[in-house]
């Protein structure tokens, strides 16, 4: 059997030898580590390996080397093996070159030597390193195969909702000869697509979410009729909650519309989470919280969303949109923020197929060659353009405000200006995005002058705010005028408790107007809208949950 190969590169040979061993020592078993003293060697060896065909999961790559440095090596190394995982060695001194690597070259980690210990130190970030090759990788495993169009909005939508689950798959465009074998065996037309053929050789003709999330193995019936506390949303603030709740002995479900991670599933790389000083990705950091959750014990239900919601005596039940429903002692509700729509003429009908609400990884490879458009001036459209420029031969940022300053991080404003290849577009928008089966262009307007331009344009994501996903709870929780659920102090208007409360009590902090419906993270008003901030209300919504279960 081909064993995927790790890196490890240092002009120092006692270094890149003692790397070798303690890799060795920990991976040897699944893993062939290959070492090189200078950057030519490694690159000569990585080019070897190509032609043989064989896997590379890591790199690591000394920072400091004569004639080629650790950066301009992982580059080269990055044309040959693209889903190689990267880390720098350096010293401390270089930590701020390494710092800048990581968002202009895109390393996964920098590690500072001396790394010993090693299971502190080294073994950690490269188990983060295979852990994520694993996840995205080109390694030879088994794949759900998905058939479909580049162009087709449901394609996009599944191979989205495969990459967001941490689902590997492999991807088969109509247009190509494998595609249209696949398609025949399945018995499909192309007018059927996508068709996803799962890893026993089932063929499901257009899939619904629920039967693409049991085909990949992702739970989707709850396995009780009650629970202690149900969690709808998985976020990070629905995510946190069942991590708490099951780790202090609740019988906790999660109940997820789409894919585990919401919002912050979407962010490239989070580079404010505490405790991440190289940044994680977005899918990465829900993966593990989904991960610890199932330790917990907790139950997650992939591709089940929630429509209803209601107090029946002590009991809190909610309705699933495709029928059934469950009941619990207690409900949190994480459910976030979802994108607004760009209203220019034509966007609706193009999206999916060159429109793009969030920052669709899936696109970036599409992206190669072409000028992107970004639309947002605030951190997630930045987080964008730095993740697109490393993709796309241009990127323009637009941006309707007159400066990013308002909008935007200090930091990844220093960023974006350091790229080259990234155009802000400032007191722009976007009025008509055109074209026949896909966005072809865009026509910008200048906010100050009234005057138009038509540009060719092939993608453009948007980031211009979201809205609460709530309209489900109208009439059932008091929410605010923008439609944001309403917890604690604030439900006291004037000191008053709020219509229909019963208790002799006033609503827990982040309670909602039904005792026992607590809300956690984006969908709260008044809440931080931050990765941390939901996090924490998820943990501290358990606690309320607690104090609300022993005064029963
Ligand atoms: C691209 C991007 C980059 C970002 N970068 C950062 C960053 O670097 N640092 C930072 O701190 N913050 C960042 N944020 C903000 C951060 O991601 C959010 O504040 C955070 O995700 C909020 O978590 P949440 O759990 O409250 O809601 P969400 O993340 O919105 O999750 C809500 C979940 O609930 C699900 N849901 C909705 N309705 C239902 C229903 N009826 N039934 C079942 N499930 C439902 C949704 O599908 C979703 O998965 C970023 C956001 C984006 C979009």
């Amino acid at each position: 059997m081909t064993l995927p190969i790790l890196m490890t590169v240092d002009d120092d040979p006692s270094v890149s030898r003692a790397v070798a061993r303690d890799l060795r020592r920990r991976y040897g078993q699944d893993y062939r580590v290959m070492r090189a003293d200078s950057s030519a060697d490694a690159l000569d060896a990585l080019r070897e390996v190509k032609l043989r065909g064989e896997p590379v999961a890591a790199i690591l790559a000394d920072y400091r080397m004569p004639q080629m440095d650790g950066i301009e090596f992982l580059e080269q190394a990055m044309d040959l093996f693209p889903h190689a995982r990267r880390a720098l060695l350096t010293a401390y001194a270089d930590t701020e070159a390494a710092i800048q690597a990581i968002n202009l070259v895109d390393v996964d980690h920098y590690l500072l030597k001396p790394w010993d210990p090693p299971e502190e130190k080294l073994y950690p970030v490269v188990d983060a390193l295979v852990e994520t090759w694993r996840a995205m990788g080109d390694r030879p495993v088994e794949e759900i195969k998905v058939v479909g169009h580049r162009w087709s909005q449901r394609s996009y939508q599944v191979r989205d909702f495969l990459a967001r689950n941490s689902v590997p798959y492999r991807w088969y465009s109509v247009d190509e000869a494998e595609g249209q074998r696949l398609l025949k065996a399945a018995g499909a037309g192309s007018e059927e697509i996508p068709v996803v053929i799962t890893l026993d050789g089932r063929a499901l003709i257009k899939p619904t979410g629920a039967d693409i999330a049991a085909a990949a193995g992702l739970s989707t019936e709850p396995a009780a009729e009650f629970y202690d506390m149900i969690v709808v949303g998985g976020g990070p603030a629905g995510l946190g909650a069942a991590v708490y709740g099951a780790s202090e002995g609740l019988r906790t479900v999660l109940a997820e519309k789409k894919a585990t991670g919401g919002q912050a599933g979407q962010s490239s790389r989070i580079e404010n989470y505490l405790g991440f000083p190289d940044g994680v990705s977005g899918v990465q950091l829900t993966d593990r919280a989904r991960r610890q959750a199932h330790k917990f014990g907790a139950e997650v239900l992939t591709a089940r969303g929630v429509v209803g919601l209601e107090a029946r005596g002590s009991a809190r039940a909610v309705r699933f949109a495709d029928g059934g429903e469950i009941a619990a002692h207690v409900v949190v509700l994480a459910t976030g923020v979802m994108y607004r729509a760009l209203d220019a003429h034509g966007c609706s009908e193009l999206t999916g197929r060159g429109v793009y609400y969030g920052s669709a990884s899936t696109e970036a490879q599409a992206c190669e060659d072409e000028d992107v458009y970004i639309v947002g001036g605030a951190n997630a459209a930045g987080q964008a353009a730095v993740f697109f420029s490393r993709h796309a031969r241009s990127v323009n940022l637009v941006v309707r405000g007159k400066e990013l300053e308002q909008s935007m991080s200090h930091y990844l404003i220093e960023q974006i200006r350091a790229i080259e290849n990234v155009r802000v577009r400032l007191g722009t928008t976007v009025s008509a995005a055109h074209g026949e089966e896909h966005l072809e262009r865009l026509t910008l307007c200048d906010a100050a002058s009234g005057a138009t331009e038509t540009v060719p344009a092939g993608h453009m994501f948007v980031f211009i705010g979201a809205a609460p996903h709530t309209d489900w709870l109208d009439g059932t929780v008091e929410r605010d005028a923008h439609g944001f659920i309403r917890t604690g102090p604030d439900l006291l208007a004037e000191g008053r408790r709020p219509a229909g409360w019963q208790l002799d009590r006033d609503p827990l902090y982040l309670e909602s107007s039904i005792p026992g419906v607590f809300v956690a993270g984006d969908v709260r008003a008044q809440s931080v809208k931050r990765v941390a901030s939901a996090v924490g209300e998820g943990a501290m919504a358990v606690t309320m949950v607690h104090r609300y279960l022993e005064e029963r």
